[in-house]
């Protein structure tokens, strides 16, 4: 059996992968920081977000600003802490002035996904936003199968709305928080 810290050093290794191979150098030009994930390495759960955004690119860590307080927020509800889960994103640099990551950075950045997945070995994948999840399931629309278990590669899927959607929209919020229930019942 592997153990915590072989996967650990295992993550590390893709990261610097990352850097090595220069994925996606007019980002790397642009940003802070590479935010390559944060959590368990044993995690049963990893949540995959679109791309960092300022404060992300600004500490490195995934889901820091406005958006993962409301994440911190629906684990709680769930009685998960991020150290239980595993939160990293599609695209691992900040795309500048928080454009939508582009489709070859998204695929510039997907065997290294991968990669993180087959470490790790989660018993679900939660995608955050239509990003996330159509880099999955290419044809799926999130206003249709937020909240229902999708299959991918052995995997279970759960696509969620992204939290920063729910900012601006106290509709999207409550489906959110409606849907984040059900990680409870799918492990
Ligand atoms: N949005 C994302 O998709 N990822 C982050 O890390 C932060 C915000």
């Amino acid at each position: 059996m592997i153990t915590e810290n072989e996967k650990q050093e295992k993550l590390n290794q893709i990261a610097a992968d990352i850097v090595q191979n220069n994925i996606c150098p007019d980002l790397a030009k642009t940003a802070k920081n590479l935010v390559f994930g944060e959590g368990s390495p044993n995690a049963k759960i990893i949540f995959i977000g679109e791309a960092p955004g300022r404060f992300e690119d600004e500490t490195g860590l995934p889901f820091v600003g406005a958006a993962g307080k409301f994440l911190d927020e629906l684990l709680a509800s769930v009685d998960l802490k991020r150290q239980d889960v595993y939160i990293t994103s599609i695209v691992k640099y900040r795309p500048p002035k928080n454009r939508d990551p582009k489709p070859d950075e998204k695929a510039a950045f997907w065997p290294y996904l991968q990669a993180q997945l087959e470490v790790i070995a989660p018993q679900l994948i939660v995608t955050l936003g239509r990003h996330s999840l159509n880099c999955f399931l290419p044809k799926a629309i999130i206003g249709s199968v937020h909240g229902q278990l999708q299959q991918w590669h052995g995997y279970r899927v759960l696509p969620l709305y992204h939290p920063a959607a729910s900012l601006y929209n106290r509709s999207v919020r409550q489906t959110i928080i409606d849907d984040f229930a059900l990680i409870k019942t799918s492990l």
